[in-house]
């Protein structure tokens, strides 16, 4: 199974947009390019929802028969390890295999030295280094891959390696020993998901420096080049770019690269579908604008909790977060003007976007209520959610805007 060049994670925590988010993907190729649709949920996601990760295959598989797509399109378990992976065994066919944690563990006493000698390709005490670092996580992706391959028989699923939730970015010499320490545990990854210099927070824009971004962002797509060719990794092997959603200021600098390297990419968007949920709910008026008024204030209450898990990827200014009763009277507009990732909209409130996008699990906790309006509010809220993964992301990722 072969991951194509060009593919956008999507995710969907209410399995109810998987419509909308494939329109994005007909409207690429309607102008040419074909991009695949990956949706993608990880563990996190589905305890919070109290979801199976088989809805998503049958949100998933439902969409692609309405919508008569015949491109490739595959279903991500993301983020999971060897305590998680079981149920996602059988629905998903793409599974990023999530080692941040074990990053940092010694290896076993001299596997350092055996993996330089081994590999003379690289200077010897970097190479040690690297593998102090980096090898028993590498080992860990071995057992977690081989788990995934006695269950559904290798080949017939997509492996990427995620390094990405960490503190300290990966350099691309990194990257190199990484991925030679991979094709010695003989996994076929297509996707590697490093750390890279900046902040990916979760829904808001890149924030580092833009410059430094582009040239380590090269760099790892020639160290890509260089390992496929030494090891025998798959040749579409390319990088994913986690929380990749809403990092405006960078798309130009990926978008140059690609152009320049003939290089894929996986951009997986964060949760930000959900945000457009609230939008177009928030545009319908009445009972569903006070739904996501209601939102807002329970999340606003229980901010400390539904932070907690996403601390390492959000930065909220609690001094701009305006009370409930203040958003009880925000008209439609004011509510999505706040929202709505449009930078260039005074109104735009990145705390109020970010408290939001965690607080996914307060219109869980609302059920039916929660899922019926989004069945009664389709058209708006389709029109933003396949709005927002063209126009914002597709275009200027892919096709460069
Ligand atoms: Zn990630």
């Amino acid at each position: 199974m072969e991951l194509p060049q060009f593919t956008i994670g999507v995710g969907d925590r209410f399995a109810h947009q998987a419509k909308a988010q494939l329109a994005a993907c007909i409207c690429a190729a309607e102008r040419g390019l074909s991009i695949s649709p990956v949706w993608n949920k990880s563990n996190r996601e589905h305890l919070i929802v109290g979801s199976e990760p088989s809805a998503t295959r049958t949100a998933a598989d439902a969409a692609v028969r309405a919508s008569n797509w015949t491109l490739p399109y595959f279903l991500d378990a993301d983020h999971i390890n060897l305590t998680n992976v079981d149920r996602f065994l059988d629905p998903c066919d793409f599974f990023t295999i999530d080692v941040a944690d074990a990053i940092g563990k010694p290896p076993e006493a001299g596997a350092a030295g055996a993996f330089a000698s081994k590999h003379p390709e690289f200077e010897r005490a970097s190479a040690i280094a690297a593998a102090q670092k980096y090898l028993f996580a590498t080992q860990e992706a071995g057992k977690i891959y081989r788990k995934i391959a006695a269950a559904k028989g290798e080949g017939n699923f997509v492996t990427e390696v995620s390094m990405d939730e960490t503190d300290s970015p990966q350099t691309p010499a990194e990257l190199g020993v990484i991925l030679a320490a991979i094709a010695d545990e003989k996994i076929p990854i297509q996707t590697i998901a490093p750390k890279f210099t900046g902040r990916f927070n979760k829904g808001v824009d890149y924030v580092g420096d833009v410059a430094q971004f582009e040239k380590e962002f090269s760099d790892d797509v020639a160290a890509i080049a260089q390992a496929v060719a030494r090891y025998g990794l798959p040749r579409n092997l390319k990088l994913s770019v986690h929380s990749g959603s809403d990092k405006f200021s960078i798309y130009a600098s990926i978008h140059r690269v690609l152009q320049k390297t003939g290089a894929g990419v996986h951009l997986k968007t964060a949760g930000t579908t959900w945000l457009e949920e609230l939008i177009g709910l928030a545009e319908s008026g009445g009972e569903a604008l006070d739904l996501s008024k209601e939102v807002y204030a329970e999340a606003y209450a229980h901010r400390e909790e539904l932070c907690a898990p996403y601390a390492a990827v959000i930065d909220i200014d609690a001094s701009r977060l305006p009370s409930p009763s203040e958003v009880n009277g925000w008209s439609s507009e004011q509510y999505t003007s706040a929202l709505r990732h449009d930078q260039s909209n005074p109104a735009f409130n990145p705390s109020v976007r970010q408290l939001l996008h965690v607080g996914y699990k307060v219109a869980a906790h609302m059920g039916d209520r929660y899922t019926s309006l989004l069945k009664s509010c389709e058209a708006a809220i389709a029109r933003n959610v396949t709005s927002n993964l063209y126009d914002r992301h597709i275009v200027p990722v892919f096709f460069g805007a």
